[in-house]
């Protein structure tokens, strides 16, 4: 980005001789330098260059009651006073981590009363590998160790987490997937459908689940991890015969079901999690992003009360981590969880916002350039295509999202980029005349896009 200010040539130049940033060409972003972001007020930020930009993607999903909100400020410091750290190893623990633990237990799904809290989304996946292994071994069937998860979810970046999902240039990275991961196709049908009717192709898709289990066999599988709605994968919304044709199959098999709700939970879908906007019962859930707020980095896995039984006559589950059920984050999301409920954030959502943001997004459904839009809760997604009819992109080398994406930059308002397409996931806070300038400006970027690939 160009820098006029002093102090953001300053900044750039830090971020060339000593910053290595994840998921960054190292050596492109030290030519460009970063866009340096020094401010936040609800769904707005400021950069160094002094532009006001609408955050369409809460950070990175993860602003729920938005920016600037004085209350978790509150609740960090004051727990910084009174107990900046202690651990929850070796049978001790501190007030914010169990009070924490109940209030989650009160919005999770029935039967799921019990969480063991990690540093982020990807460590909750690590503890699900380790814990779903732990508990099979522990009923008797120690073979039941691989996890079936989906092309294009996504887990996290740790070496579990990495091997979970199913991102091909991560695997490329590292000899991954580790053993014991398997991978199915995902329900992604504006992408992959062809010719099948969404509701066939949703079938075909929960199909490639039985045929899995069958190819490694019921006695070899632990557990099914995936994502309610794949969010980084490109916000896919799987057909609506998808998760009932899951639940079918899973009914028929003795598999642990794992939803990953570090994007879905905490309101993202109109309800608490994705599992509840689906009627899905997942065995255990990933939760991270949304807990917080993003405003001190926590995680952790929800498991349902029949696992946690048998954990119990295991003894010492060996695994944790020094910062899980730290002290200051789960104040932290304590103040944020009773936000979201004194607030009435989510159904607020519900009722008002995420219907009036789903109207006025497919309203973008008539652009020369838009394929598709879809969307639910406070997610959506624009298919970029060049022929509307048949589905099909622009060649990858025209790099269209990333055009649309720097429009969108230039413009005041921060849309992801996943391939051609573009998403938002909004903080849930976002009033109806700040879904009409986020729409607006989506507009106007798009005619840029499209202008620029005529050029
Ligand atoms: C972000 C994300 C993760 C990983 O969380 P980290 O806190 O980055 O480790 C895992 N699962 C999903 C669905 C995510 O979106």
């Amino acid at each position: 980005m160009t820098a006029n200010n002093a102090k953001t040539q300053q900044w750039q130049a830090m971020s060339r001789d000593h910053h290595l940033a994840p998921f960054s060409d190292f050596k492109q972003l030290a030519e460009k330098g970063p866009r340096i972001i020094t401010r936040g007020e609800g769904v707005h930020l400021w950069d160094s260059e002094g532009n006001k930009i609408l955050d369409g993607m809460a950070g990175l999903w993860c602003l729920a009651v938005g920016y600037g909100r004085e209350e978790l400020v509150e609740a960090a410091s004051k727990q910084m006073r009174e107990l900046p750290f202690y651990n929850t190893f070796f049978q001790t623990a501190h007030p914010p981590v169990l009070e924490l633990a109940k209030a989650l237990a009160e919005v999770t799904p029935a039967g799921m009363n019990h969480v063991f809290f990690t540093g982020s989304g990807s460590e909750g996946n690590d503890t699900m590998l380790r814990m779903v292994r732990h508990y099979w071994s522990l009923k008797g069937k120690p073979n039941k160790k691989v996890v079936i998860a989906r092309e294009n979810g996504y887990h996290g970046s740790t070496v579990a987490g990495a091997s979970l999902g199913g991102m091909k240039g991560m695997h490329e990275q590292g000899d991954l997937p580790i053993p014991g991961i398997v991978h199915i196709a995902q329900p992604y049908w504006f992408g992959q459908g062809g010719d099948m009717t969404p509701e066939a192709f949703g079938i075909w898709a929960a199909d490639e689940l039985e045929k899995k289990i069958l190819e490694v066999g019921e006695d070899n599988v632990a557990a099914f991890l995936a994502e309610p709605i794949q969010g980084a994968g490109g916000v896919i919304i799987p057909p609506d015969s998808y998760w009932p044709r899951v639940r079918e199959i899973l009914a028929k098999y003795d598999i642990l079901f794992v939803a990953d709700e570090v994007i879905c939970g905490f309101g993202r879908t109109g309800e608490w999690f994705g599992s509840d906007f689906y009627g899905n019962k997942p065995d255990m859930m990933t939760i991270a992003k949304g807990l917080t707020s993003g405003y001190v980095p926590m995680g952790g896995l929800v498991v349902r009360d029949e696992i946690v039984k048998v954990l119990n006559d295991g003894g010492d589950f060996n695994h944790g981590f020094t910062y899980s059920g730290h002290p200051v984050a789960a104040a932290v999301a304590l103040e944020n969880i009773r936000i979201l409920r004194e607030e009435k954030i989510i159904e607020q959502v519900r009722e008002e916002t995420a219907p009036y943001l789903q109207k006025r997004l497919r309203e973008l459904a008539d652009h020369p350039l838009v394929g598709e839009v879809r969307g639910v809760g406070m997610l959506g997604a624009i298919e970029l295509v060049k022929d509307k009819a048949t589905r099909a992109r622009y060649p990858s080398d025209k790099a269209v999202g990333m055009i649309c994406r720097g429009h969108c930059f230039e413009n005041g308002l921060i849309m992801r980029a996943v391939g051609d397409t573009m998403i938002i996931s909004p903080p849930l806070v976002i009033s109806k005349s700040e879904i009409d300038e986020l729409v607006e400006k989506a507009r106007k970027c798009l005619d840029l896009t499209a202008r620029a690939l005529l050029a």
